[in-house]
């Protein structure tokens, strides 16, 4: 019958230890890593379209183009 002595039992938990708190934080950073990636991607897209349709907004009443940030338009001072 062979015993695992207290300092071998300790030495092993000090071994142990370090390395699951290691690949819980590499799995951590793992996640972390590729988390912000797709919110990323989805604000890139976000401002392209608002900026499409800043770009897109016509006058329906002398068909030029304006920013969709004036209320009316600069040209004819048509309402949206
Ligand atoms: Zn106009």
């Amino acid at each position: 019958m062979a015993l695992i002595s207290w300092q071998e039992l300790l030495l092993l938990f000090l071994v142990i230890l370090p390395c699951g708190l290691v690949f819980y934080r590499a799995l951590r950073w793992i996640t972390s890593v590729k988390k912000p990636d797709q919110p990323q991607k989805e604000v890139i897209t976000s401002t392209r379209e608002t900026i499409k349709e800043i770009v897109k907004i016509r006058c329906r009443y002398c068909g030029k183009l304006y920013t969709e940030q004036k209320d009316k338009c600069p040209y004819c001072d048509g309402g949206r």
